[in-house]
């Protein structure tokens, strides 16, 4: 089973795609990873992406992206499935991807915006330890996490910026469900969601669809 999870700042993609690997044994696959592997093995392409663009802070073009991504998915650790991380952002990655591996399926985690701006909003954070907080769990009335540290809220986003954000990654996402219509398991959250019980619902969403 090869998976990709979509879903905006905020929804707890990355938590819950990182239970659904242990809980489903499947190996996470970020190209955020591949491209410091294979620049740390001194890989000509991964040298070349460093240096050239992400190590400038540029997006890696696909005619180097790609290639890396193939040679990834060609090791044994990913023969029994894998959730993919950061791709497709677009839809010609998504058709180049689909010649490199079968993806299905592919789990969409909504989130209003409403309840997206609440829970970035809400992000605290201990001083000492660095444990988040937020709408789950709720930091303690007192602000002292149970390390004995201050919780802080973190002031990061506005309103505003949480707002840009979300538009961006909508006009971003819309197409790729789109491309992958059959193929989409779609799980909603509200505010008694937890990354835990998200992953509930989408361990039966994925059954179902499975059966
Ligand atoms: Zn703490």
């Amino acid at each position: 089973m090869n998976i990709i999870f979509l879903g905006a700042p905020g929804s707890g993609k990355g938590t819950v795609s990182q239970i659904a690997a242990r809980e489903y044994n499947l190996q996470i696959l970020s190209t955020g990873e591949i491209l410091k592997n294979m620049a740390h093995e001194n890989h000509p392409l991964g040298l070349r992406a460093r240096d050239e663009y992400w190590g400038k802070g540029f997006l890696v073009p696909d005619e180097i992206m790609l290639p890396l991504l193939e040679e990834e998915i060609s090791k044994t650790i990913y023969q029994k499935g894998l959730i993919l991380d950061g791709f497709p952002r677009t839809i010609p990655q998504a058709e180049k991807l689909e010649e490199i591996i079968k993806i299905d399926p592919v789990i969409n985690l909504l989130c209003s915006e409403e309840l997206i701006t609440k829970r970035i909003l809400a992000r605290m954070q201990c001083k000492k330890c660095n444990k988040p907080y937020g709408l789950n769990p709720r930091p303690p009335e007192n602000r002292i996490c149970r390390c004995g540290g201050e919780i802080y809220q973190r002031v990061d986003d506005t309103e505003e910026t949480i707002k840009r954000r979300l538009n961006e990654y909508e006009n971003k996402t819309l197409p790729l469900i789109k491309f992958y219509k059959e193929r989409i398991i779609t799980v909603d959250q509200d505010e008694k969601t937890t990354p835990e019980s998200c992953f509930d619902d989408v361990k039966k969403a994925l059954d179902s669809y499975l059966s």
